[in-house]
């Protein structure tokens, strides 16, 4: 059996990567240029063209495109193509704002589906394997995206979709399901429901999960696997760059592999906009090199990362970065401390009792933030005692404010309070804005 899905693509020395890279980042910005006024606008402000790219290195000589960029050209004025000469228009969940849009040609989904195809064939997933798909399966690109790749792998696609939560589980069992793909929280709320129903999703057939869509700790994706009986894989990417598939996890479960002869990466300075070298950690930045209905060009994702090239014992040539712990617009500023959900969310799960149902709560107290964070115990904690949960509401009081340096308000909330994730769960609810 085959190691890689496209092995030539996968495992290309560096050199041949770049050459591939430099001519398809000519071509598409040459296509922008001449086809979305926006982008011809953009790159003579800069006093930038086409003629300009002449190497590699010439890429930060190009316009960045920002979130705004979409929102304010909504919905097809960053299209290069009509509308109606798309085969597919998806807009994204919108969980930062006004949705963004993004068109596909008939070779955009193709492109899609390749890339979909090495996300599973790297994760383990085989034309032999029942796939059942609980995302989203509408506007969002995460439910579709997973279905092209499927079918591009040729494995059995259940098109289960988010939700009905009992029915998931009926299917797995009676459909002998072998993968499921799902956000990590969603994988949880099935994990939970399972276990209300009495079956061990261990002694079932599941054998793979393919995640994404989200940020989620290691500590997560450990608990995942265990209460699953699964290896958990996982898949990056966003609608902007025409949804999953951007990135993917290998064997070596350490860090993503881009796809990088249809997506170039780049690393930023936040504040200065500055491109970092390999290995030091920014916002990502992410130019679709092949896509032809919608390509951005240097599209600032506010996703932090690092990218490094280094030999990868999964025979992979292809750039790596590491897993998004977050994403900037989730980073909350309290009292002057900088502080990112995945943070409680490693220390929280790295307590036995606690399991990984949370949410954080900043609000203000005259000049000072307050942040709370309501959490629940494991289902036979509750049992022990009022005092063993107020034991545990300090323990983790004094770990973040150990690890973090903040005091928190930490509330064992009584079972299932906190409402369970079908897609992107919510963790942060702030009350100050
Ligand atoms: P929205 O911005 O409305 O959530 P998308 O569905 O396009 O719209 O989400 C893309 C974002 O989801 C990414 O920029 C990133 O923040 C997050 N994301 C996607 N996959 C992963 C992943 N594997 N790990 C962490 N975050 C991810
Ligand atoms: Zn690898």
């Amino acid at each position: 059996m085959k190691k890689f899905w496209n092995e030539t693509a996968e495992t290309m020395p560096e050199e041949t990567i770049r050459v591939l890279q430099l001519a398809k980042l000519k071509e598409t910005v040459a296509w922008v240029y001449e086809k979305v006024p926006f982008y011809r606008a953009k790159f003579e402000e800069q006093g930038v063209a086409p003629e300009d790219i002449q190497s590699l290195e010439d890429l930060p000589r190009l316009p960045f495109t920002i979130k705004s960029d979409l929102r304010e050209n909504y919905p097809f004025g960053l299209f290069a193509v009509p509308p109606q000469e798309c085969v597919r228009i998806h807009a994204s969940s919108g969980t930062t704002g006004k949705p963004i849009t993004g068109g596909y040609t008939r070779d955009d989904m193709a492109q899609w589906g390749e890339c979909m195809a090495r996300t599973f064939w790297a994760a383990g997933v085989r034309p032999s394997d029942i796939c059942q798909n609980a995302y989203n399966m509408g506007l969002f690109t995460g439910g579709l995206g997973f279905l092209i790749g499927t079918e591009t792998l040729g494995a059995t696609l259940v098109p289960s979709g988010s939700g009905q939560t009992e029915r998931q589980i009926i299917l797995i069992q009676d459909f002998k399901t072998t993968v499921i793909y799902s956000t990590p929280s969603y994988a949880l709320t099935i994990a939970e429901k399972a276990a209300e129903l009495g079956v061990n999703l261990r002694d079932t057939s599941l054998r793979i999960g393919v995640f994404g869509a989200e940020p989620w700790s290691e500590e997560m994706r450990r608990e995942i696997e265990d209460r699953l009986g699964i290896v958990a894989m996982e898949s990056y990417g966003l609608t902007e760059m025409g949804g999953p598939g951007v990135a993917f996890s290998c064997s070596e479960k350490k860090g993503l592999h881009i796809n990088e002869d249809y997506f170039i990466a780049e690393v930023i300075d936040p504040v200065t906009e500055e491109p970092l070298p390999l290995g030091e950690e920014g916002e990502l930045v992410l130019t679709a090199i092949q896509r032809r209905a919608m390509p951005l060009i240097r599209y600032r994702v506010r996703d932090l990362t690092r990218l490094y090239r280094e030999p990868c014992a999964c025979g992979r040539t292809l750039l790596k970065m590491d897993r998004v712990a977050a994403r900037s617009d989730d980073m909350l500023i309290v009292n002057g401390v900088n502080l990112y959900p995945s943070q409680i969310e490693s220390i929280l799960l790295e307590i036995p009792e606690v399991s990984p149902q949370y949410v954080i709560i900043v609000s203000k107290r005259g000049y000072l933030d307050r942040l709370a964070i309501d959490v629940e115990a494991r289902k036979e904690i509750y049992d022990l005692g009022k005092e063993k949960l107020k034991e545990i509401e300090v323990k983790i009081q004094s770990r973040i404010k150990g690890i973090i340096g903040l005091s928190a308000h930490v509330r064992i909330v009584p079972y299932k309070v906190i409402e369970r994730s079908e897609g992107k769960a919510k963790r942060v609810i702030d009350q100050r804005r």
